[in-house]
């Protein structure tokens, strides 16, 4: 067996340790003589699956009582009308910043359902950057104020947050999601999916102070009303069962690996060793700007098409996969999520040292 380092956005790679364990634990779960794929989730071994993962992601993101933890489907772009729907419910206004292409899905789908007003944008720069907030354009009756945090496609990150005063904060964190310690109590909700971090397809999770909820608009249809998944801790419905076993298992991997401020450690030194290649690279460079610059996905570029594309094949050839970049910007992206070991990214710098002098 040989496996390739899987630089892909989402899905992407899962920890080696966490994969075993599944494979282990396939036939017969913990003595249940079942697979988790084919347990009731109304059982009770399944009831100490997902209490489990819910307990684990508690501890690891030190997440407080009044938040409520939700295990849902439907992908993060789902939420993108939910979040309307329960929380445009006041004045039916809402500040959207535009940084990237989730960003602007969110709000083109807020829009459907109020005044959606987009404070600022960095569209104009093809979103190489976080755009300088000024407080005084924020509107300030309005429901709630969205960001996306980590833009998966462009490469940017906010190492600041917006101040929104009493406007409560929602912030998409799909592709950041455990990279890091996060203050969730600067929040009014987070979520993501959970496919670029945390599990495989199929889950997304959402962190929602507890007085936001309840006040959803009349047509919300149920499964995408927050209060009901959260009266039924998320057993409303069949939730993705499979998904949130190997969550909780790349929890406990977490856990093991000393929790967020060590992963938070690993990822900046994975991502320092990228950074300084591609800045003192003649052929390769970053497309951010240094202070935006993600932990988690890097986008970078030579100045020739062609030999972008000669670069994303011979990687291919040489096991280091799927670094072409997002079909709408082109160039190169390595996404170095948690599960990247930093000797994969040791390779990629190697083999793009190798690249540039054999095309210079
Ligand atoms: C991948 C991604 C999405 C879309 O997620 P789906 O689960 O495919 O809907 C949304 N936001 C961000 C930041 C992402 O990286």
């Amino acid at each position: 067996m040989s496996r390739v380092y899987n630089f892909s956005a989402g899905p992407s790679m899962l920890p080696e340790e966490v994969l075993k364990k599944a494979a282990a634990e396939m036939l017969d779960y913990e003595g249940s003589g079942q697979s988790v794929m084919e347990m009731s989730h109304r059982s009770k071994v399944y009831d100490s699956i997902i209490k489990g993962a819910e307990a684990l992601l508690r501890e690891l993101m030190n997440i407080p009582d009044n938040y409520k933890v939700l295990f849902l489907q439907g992908g993060a772009s789902t939420q993108f009308a939910a979040i309307p729907l329960n929380f445009m419910n006041g004045s039916g206004k809402a500040d959207y910043v535009l940084t990237g292409q989730w960003a602007k899905k969110a709000f083109a789908e807020a829009q459907k359902y109020g005044d959606v007003k987009a404070v600022a944008s960095s569209a104009d720069k093809t979103f190489s950057y976080i755009p300088k907030l000024d407080k005084s354009t924020f509107t300030p009756d309005a429901d709630y104020f969205y960001i996306c945090m980590n833009n998966t496609i462009y490469g940017t990150v906010y190492h600041e947050l917006p101040d929104t005063g009493n406007v409560p904060l929602i912030a998409d964190i799909s592709s950041c999601f455990l990279s890091e310690p996060l203050d969730v109590t600067k929040f009014g909700m987070v979520y993501g999916g959970a496919q670029k971090n945390v599990a495989p397809a199929g889950l997304t999770i959402c962190i929602i102070r507890e007085d936001l909820l309840g006040h959803a608009r009349d047509i919300t249809p149920t499964m995408l009303n927050y209060q009901i998944h959260a009266d039924n801790n998320s057993l409303y419905n069949t939730p993705p069962c499979y998904t949130i076993y190997i969550c909780k298992l790349v929890l406990e991997w977490l856990k093991e690996n000393g929790g967020l401020e060590a992963m938070q450690a690993r990822n900046i030194k994975k991502a320092k060793l990228l950074y300084d290649f591609l800045d003192n690279s003649k052929m390769f460079r970053g497309t951010v700007v240094p202070e935006d610059r993600s932990l988690m996905n890097v986008p970078f570029v030579t100045d020739s098409d062609e030999l972008n594309a000669k670069f994303v094949k011979e990687a291919q050839d040489a096991g280091l996969v799927n670094l072409k970049g997002h079909r709408t910007v082109g160039g190169m992206r390595a996404s170095i999520y948690n599960a990247m070991p930093y000797a994969g990214v040791q390779a990629l710098v190697d083999f793009m040292a190798k690249f540039e002098k054999e095309n210079a």
